[in-house]
This record gives structure tokens, C-alpha cells and sequence, in this order.
């Protein structure tokens, strides 16, 4: 797979097109995997680049499967967008908007959350009540296969699980609202929002292949010219690579690119 550093020319001459969007995950991305999500924390050096491109770009966002409120404290840059909750939420001028048709959901991923109690004397489990989802973590567990069976067993009993969006992640479970909002959409959005004319994604994980086909298709238009970036590691789902331009190895890698990214930006 291509990786960045080898085609600079290609990114360098997308850059100079404006507006220019940089839309980056958060996990696994920016901030290295932590044992447990309270403990990630966004690399200093990608948040210092980042802050820097917020002045020389059109849009800086950082999308996650976090609460919008929740990425917003973790970067703490003015200026930037933080779109949560993979795209059903985004916050701006101090308050957190969700689309129509998922506000119905903050009851049924409140009940499912308490049919699904029982799964916390599994060793290790942990379920994050991210108010329009929820997540399940199984990390920390001794033996995570098992608890991940488990875990799918116990969605299928649960009346109110049934009614949501199961999305598998690294070692992590999301229920969602079943809504057409996911992080190709909020991509799209952002995209038409802010009229831009180039763009790059930066993402790892299996939640940023909606997005990085949105960038791709967004590119078939002639006044749009985008590229996705994946993050490999140990954990990158293989599957991704075909869906990604170009790669980067690991959020060292991210800090350069940004690093660089702002150099040109300012030439
Ligand atoms: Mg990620």
C-alpha cells in the first residue's frame, strides 16, 4: 500500500486547493490505543499541529465514536469542529445538535443499556452510556473472545438491543440508532458545508470506511479532489488497506504528516 512520505508531490498539490478541509479520527489516530478509553489521550504534537492548521485551513474536524463534548474537552483547540457520536452528533457554539430522525433513540439505548447489566459481572466488561449510543468494552478482559460471544448473545435477547445498529469495532461494541447517519455521512456534510475543494481523512479502524468511500466519492466530482488515509497498526482491520490512498504507520506517523502538512500549508 502506498505510503504517504513516498507521495508528498500528489498530497502537496491537493493541498493547494481552497477551501481545504483535514478531517481526522481521534482513536488509534491522533491519541494512541489506551487499556481503557478514559485514559487516551490525544498525542501533544498532533494537537499542536492541529491548532496550527486550524489558522491555515478552511476546516480542521475531528470525528469520533465519542460524545461531541467528550473529543472537544480531550483536544481543547478553539476553531476546530468536533463531530461525536460517528456523525449523529455535532457540536457548535457550545451545544450539541443530533439529527431528527435519531432523537427517538436516547429511551430505547437507555433501556437496552439496562437489559444488558447482567454482561458487567464478565470480567473486565465495561458498557459507556454515550447518551444517543452506547458502547461495550471488552479490552481489559482476561479472555476476549469468550466475552465477545457473550456479549453477541446477550444483543440477541435484549428486546431494546434488537432495535439498534450493532457495529463491531476493535475490541469495543457500539449500538447506534438504525439512522443513514454514520461518519461518511457527517464527511459528506462537512464537505458540502464548507464548499471545500480538497480534502483528507485520517482514520484507523472499521467505523472510518464509510468515510473514507464519501471521500472517493466525493472525488468523482471534478471540484472536489480528496484522500483517505488509514493508520496502519496492529490492530488495522485488513480489509481497510483497499479502501484507504495512502498509509501511515502509527500516530508518530500522524505527528510528521501534520507536522508536514502545516509546513506546506504554509508555503
Ligand atoms: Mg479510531
Amino acid at each position: 500500500m502506498p505510503y504517504v512520505f513516498e507521495h508528498l508531490d500528489l498530497i502537496g498539490e491537493a493541498l493547494r486547493r481552497s477551501p481545504f478541509g483535514l478531517i481526522t479520527d481521534v482513536d488509534g489516530t491522533i491519541s494512541k490505543t489506551a487499556p481503557t478509553p478514559q485514559q487516551a489521550k490525544v498525542s501533544p504534537l498532533c494537537r499542536q499541529y492541529l491548532s496550527a492548521l486550524c489558522n491555515q485551513l478552511a476546516l480542521v474536524a475531528a470525528i469520533s465514536g465519542r460524545p461531541a463534548m467528550e473529543v472537544r474537552d480531550m483536544m481543547k483547540i478553539d476553531g476546530m469542529v468536533y463531530i461525536g457520536n460517528h456523525g449523529l452528533e455535532r457540536w457548535t457554539g457550545g451545544q450539541s445538535e443530533f439529527p431528527r430522525e435519531a432523537q427517538n433513540y436516547f429511551e430505547v439505548v437507555k433501556a437496552a443499556i439496562e437489559e444488558l447489566t447482567p454482561l458487567l459481572s464478565i470480567e473486565g466488561v465495561s458498557i459507556q452510556d454515550k447518551g444517543i449510543t452506547a458502547t461495550i468494552h471488552y479490552r481489559l478482559c482476561p479472555e476476549p473472545q469468550s466475552a465477545e460471544r457473550d456479549i453477541l448473545s446477550a444483543l440477541e435477547n435484549s428486546p431494546h438491543a434488537r432495535r439498534l445498529e450493532i457495529m463491531q469495532e476493535k475490541m469495543a461494541i457500539d449500538l447506534l440508532p438504525p439512522v443513514k447517519v454514520n461518519k461518511g455521512t457527517a464527511t459528506l456534510d462537512l464537505i458540502q458545508r464548507y464548499n471545500l475543494q480538497g480534502g483528507i481523512y485520517l482514520g484507523d479502524d472499521q467505523t472510518d470506511f464509510d468515510a473514507f468511500r464519501a471521500i472517493h466519492r466525493a472525488s468523482l466530482n471534478s471540484d472536489f479532489k480528496g484522500f483517505a488515509i488509514g493508520i496502519t497498526g496492529q490492530e488495522m482491520p485488513q480489509e481497510l488497506e483497499a479502501e484507504v490512498d495512502f498509509t501511515l504507520n502509527g500516530v508518530e506517523d500522524v505527528e510528521r504528516f501534520l507536522n508536514w502538512m502545516s509546513q506546506t500549508a504554509l508555503e
